[in-house]
């Protein structure tokens, strides 16, 4: 029950199609990104041509799936929606893949978790648009190739360097996510606010914000949860005083770090003086998956300065011993 979970609560299930904006014009921030994406989209619908390839990369929760809809919607086209490790077999790839029709968006999350042999058949279909299939065994056996429509496939990963570069090669549009600014992420708390009828002050709404490590689906859980503080506790209202008691109750400190944070710095400082230590080691020591750590906590606790990436390991800077009072070696 985690506020800062990897993948989509339960809970989510819902504001995750209440809240999701549906046009590039609702989508808050990402303001490089959207600039791209409105003249790549422009220039295909001018030219009456599928959108290339797109790979989206960021952490999770920042609004890869979202984006993806939007493009979709935006370009008038169907979207199927499907994610790497859910494509078990080759099979299952060429059934979705000759199921499209033209123009149509092919949805894949979490590309990088897609296995070998069904990565080798997106190599013809993207660059092709054609599926090879062998029929028969043995001797006898020969490829066909069937012809597929134009299709455009958008993936989601996390990091661009956990996809192999024969797949990353073949996206004509690579758009990088970035943790969003607390202006953006008031906007977006506002936005959700507005849509589930709930009263929030501006000072709230930036309270939440702050402590929402630039990521829009933790912000909106975070304004659901404080949403119950006010309506059970308080009289309703987000302030901010309510908004910060809410998120005290919640164990979210005034950075935005939870638990787990808290255990993966204090395990860097007391477990091993500060770093560096690699990070299979400080999975261990801290009993959280290496991924977590690299693709849910790290990047915000990089960005606000508190660990430090170096080729030794990660390290503890100074920022993050005063935050926890501790004297900096
Ligand atoms: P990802 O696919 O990167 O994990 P999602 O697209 O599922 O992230 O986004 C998580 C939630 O955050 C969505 O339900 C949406 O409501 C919200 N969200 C994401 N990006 C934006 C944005 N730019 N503006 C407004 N809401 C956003």
């Amino acid at each position: 029950n985690r506020i800062i979970a990897r993948n989509s609560l339960f809970e989510d299930f819902d504001s995750d199609i209440t809240l999701r904006p549906k046009w590039l014009n609702e989508y808050i921030g990402q303001d490089k990104v959207k600039n791209k994406l409105d003249i790549f989209i422009q220039a295909a619908k001018g030219r009456n041509e599928a959108l290339d390839h797109v790979l989206l990369v960021g952490p999770p929760g920042l609004g890869k799936t979202t984006l993806a809809n939007i493009i979709a919607n935006e370009m008038g086209v169907n979207i199927r929606v499907t994610s790497g490790p859910a494509i078990e077999r080759a099979g299952d790839l060429a059934s979705i893949l000759t199921n499209l029709s033209d123009d149509d968006v092919l949805f894949i999350d979490e590309i990088h978790r897609i296995n070998r042999t069904v990565e080798e058949i997106l190599y013809p279909a993207m660059e092709d648009y054609a599926l090879d299939i062998i029929i028969g065994k043995g001797p006898s056996a020969r490829s066909v190739r069937l012809d597929l429509s134009r299709f455009t496939l958008i993936g989601a990963t996390t990091r661009s360097g956990l996809l192999t570069s024969p797949l990353r090669d073949r996206f004509g549009v690579l758009l990088n996510l970035e943790l969003y600014d607390i202006n953006s992420l008031t906007d977006i708390i506002n936005r959700s606010a507005k849509i589930l009828n709930i009263e929030i002050e501006i000072e709230g709404a930036l309270e939440i914000a702050r402590r929402s490590r630039g990521t829009p689906r933790i912000a909106n859980r975070l304004l659901k949860r404080v949403r119950d503080y006010a309506q059970v506790v308080e009289n309703g209202i987000i302030t901010l005083e309510v908004a910060k008691k809410g998120l005290d109750l919640l164990e979210i400190d005034e950075l935005g770090l939870d638990n787990v944070d808290r255990k993966i710095l204090l395990s860097i400082i007391h477990n091993f003086d500060g770093g560096p230590v690699g990070i299979d080691t400080l999975s261990a020591a801290t009993g959280e998956e290496k991924v977590t750590i690299e693709d849910v906590y790290e990047p915000y606790l990089i960005q606000i300065g508190f660990i430090n990436r170096t080729p030794r390991g990660r390290v503890a800077s100074k920022k993050a011993y005063e935050h926890f009072n501790i004297s900096y070696k």
